[in-house]
């Protein structure tokens, strides 16, 4: 019996915007995201955690507003009815709460879409429900999710071991098809 799904959360970074391009490009990192293996890319740049937010910090608002959308950015904020873009805003770089948000806004007008409600928390797992769909592309916050109640997708990515990551939307369909009844059938 399939599960029905009623709203829909939506990752930013990693799954709409290419946060980790950005990084390794503000690093002059001569990496690409493909080349990133674990969660944690700082490692792959020879930083330490606290010395990757001291550079994303430095970089300003603009490290945030300036990330790249991925091709699959559009379908994804125009294929669920009723949704939210639901994001971990670090209190380790201020700038990206309002960042995020300028960034969302620039992309949706070039698109020609509303931008979407936002939620900002760290804590994804505190909305889970029955009827909820999280795509996020941090295992922890999946796993967090489903234990909380609430289902949740993996969305593919090099840095996570969710399948081909280099088609993730046609991974998504393939999961959400079989066991979620979303309110309108994915493309
Ligand atoms: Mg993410």
């Amino acid at each position: 019996m399939p599960i029905t799904i009623n709203e829909v959360l939506i990752d930013q970074d990693g799954v709409l915007s290419s946060f980790v391009s950005a990084y390794l490009k503000l690093v002059g990192s001569p990496l690409q995201e493909s080349d990133i293996h674990g969660w944690h890319m700082e490692n792959y740049t020879n930083q330490t955690e606290e010395e990757m937010w001291q550079c994303i910090r430095e970089a300003g608002e603009s490290f945030w507003t300036d990330m790249e959308a991925y091709p699959w950015a559009y379908d994804l904020l125009t294929n669920f009815p009723t949704f939210y873009v639901c994001t971990a805003a670090s209190t380790k770089s201020p700038a990206a709460w309002t960042g995020k948000i300028r960034w969302l806004n620039t992309f949706c007008s070039l698109w020609g879409i509303p931008t979407p409600k936002v939620i900002m928390t760290a804590d994804k797992h505190l909305l889970a429900a029955p009827d909820r769909l999280l795509i996020d592309d941090k295992p922890s916050s999946v796993k967090q999710f489903i234990k909380a109640g609430g289902n949740a997708i993996l969305f593919p990515r090099p840095w996570n071991t969710s399948g081909d990551s280099s088609d993730p939307m046609a991974t998504l369909w393939k999961k959400t098809a079989p066991d979620l009844m979303l309110f309108c059938d994915p493309r």
